[in-house]
């Protein structure tokens, strides 16, 4: 197995008195340099505003200066630190900045349906997975070196308005004009935007709880990550466990439920709980909990608004950057960026998207089918995972298949469900 060059150092671990190994995660939010905080470009007037200094403001930001941009950027965020609070995984099938920051990486990985477990291997794409604490340490330092980048922490950002050349961009603190703005806000649960696609499209809640975990005695195999084990309580809705392993005794351990039912954080860490009791035999004192990561992501095929003003775009999941069967977004959101920033620092006109349209329907027919039949999707998966070579299946998961890898896909699932699913489609475009 390979590992990813680990960005910390072992000094910069936490020592745990006991028997725990010392963590591959960091404990203390991302430094920001001071220099970036200054102000040093711009007083008012930006070439370039960033609304949201999250994976997809951050990542344009990266592509704008590595293009060659000279002119003021601002990048904007209500946020007051970078905690380590999310990992990003994604399949190595090409070359991102980020990648080599990877904490740990996979090459062998499970599905497990009732009492089938699948175990696949790929030595060509392995699974990587990176710290949102290292990402926004080293992007911070990098776009630092570049003198015309400001962050300004602490700024809700409350309206845009466009006013003939420039748009102007009113926050908690401030009022800015830019020439051009890229908007990276994210999707939060009640948010306008979170709100209208609940109504106008087809939808799946991606919601999880993870636990950072550290054992006392060795019970994780770090050669083979859990991608899904859904042999567990399907009562309240489609729901399967997840498991990255950093070792022996270290490891992520989500719930993840792909439903609308309501799930609070102590159900959530009591299913985690009795996961780990009834998978590795763990009783609650022989782990402890280093912290926790908790999303929800809407699985949709909402046609996101791309250009939301004359000179002014949407990006990250505010863009429609996840992908709607799975709900992958990092990958995408690198591929826009960089992408957009290549557009626009040569005067040509933004690509609305940067992975290829023909997944759009495959994607819709999956998400409806997930609506319609959620106690059939453990099989598929796992049907998925044995049928399909691994690579080639990587591949069709990350959009890098070709048209002849999506039909052998399409041949290995059965037919009836999901022609009923595309046929009712053509009669209604909501479920
Ligand atoms: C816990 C978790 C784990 C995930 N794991 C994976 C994974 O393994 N693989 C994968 O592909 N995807 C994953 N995702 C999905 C997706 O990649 C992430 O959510 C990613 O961070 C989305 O990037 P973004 O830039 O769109 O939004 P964010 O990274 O959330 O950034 C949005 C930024 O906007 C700021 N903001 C919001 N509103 C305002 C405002 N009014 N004014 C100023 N600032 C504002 C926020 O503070 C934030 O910094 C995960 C998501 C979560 C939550």
């Amino acid at each position: 197995m390979r590992t990813g060059e680990r960005l910390l150092k072992e000094g910069s671990r936490p020592e745990v008195p006991g028997d725990y190994a010392p963590s591959v995660r960091r404990s203390v939010p991302a430094e920001v340099p001071e220099s970036l905080l200054a102000g040093r470009a711009g007083s008012g007037h930006f070439g370039f505003v960033i609304l949201g200094a999250g994976c997809a403001g951050l990542s344009v930001c990266y592509y704008l200066l590595e293009r060659g941009v000279t002119e003021p950027i601002l990048i904007l965020d209500q946020r007051t630190t970078f905690d380590d609070d999310r990992t990003w995984c994604f399949w190595d099938v090409e070359d991102t900045p980020f990648s080599h920051l990877a904490i740990e990486s996979w090459r062998s990985w499970s599905v497990t349906s009732g009492k089938r477990t699948i175990t696949q291997t790929s030595e060509s794409h392995p699974y990587l997975c990176l710290a949102a604490g290292d990402f926004y340490e080293s992007v911070l330092r990098s776009i630092a070196a570049y003198p015309n980048v400001t962050l300004r922490l602490g700024e809700a950002v409350e309206s845009r308005e466009e006013r003939g050349a420039h748009t102007l961009v009113r926050t908690s603190g401030d009022t800015y004009a830019a020439c051009v703005v890229l908007d990276g806000r994210g999707l939060a649960a009640g948010s306008p935007a979170f709100t209208e696609l609940r109504q106008r499209s087809c939808w799946v809640p991606q919601q999880f709880l993870g636990m950072r975990l550290r054992t006392t005695r060795p019970v994780f195999d770090p050669e083979v990550c859990t991608l899904m084990d859904f042999s567990v309580n399907q009562s309240r809705g489609l729901r399967f466990m997840y498991a990255l392993p950093f070792g022996e005794r270290e490891a992520l351990v989500e719930n993840v439920y792909l439903s609308e039912v309501e799930v609070s954080a102590e159900e959530h860490r009591a299913e985690i709980s009795a996961y780990l009791h009834d998978h590795y035999g763990l009783l609650p004192h022989e782990y402890r909990v280093d912290g926790e990561e908790r999303g929800y992501i809407p699985m949709t095929d909402y046609r996101f608004p791309r250009r939301i003003g004359e000179r002014s775009y949407s990006i990250g999941m505010l863009g429609g950057e996840t992908r709607p069967s799975t709900g992958y977004t990092f990958l995408r959101i690198q591929r826009y960026c960089r992408a957009l920033a290549e557009a626009l620092a040569g005067d040509r006109e933004p690509p609305l998207r940067a992975d290829p349209r023909r997944f759009e329907m495959l994607d819709a027919i999956f998400l409806r089918f997930m609506r319609r039949y959620p106690e059939r999707c453990p099989d598929i998966y796992a049907t998925m995972f044995n049928r399909v070579p691994p690579s080639a299946l990587v591949r069709f998961l990350t959009e890098r298949s070709t048209p002849l890898e999506d039909l052998r896909l399409i041949l290995a699932l059965p037919k009836t469900p999901f022609l009923k699913v595309a046929g009712g489609m053509l009669l209604d475009r909501h479920p």
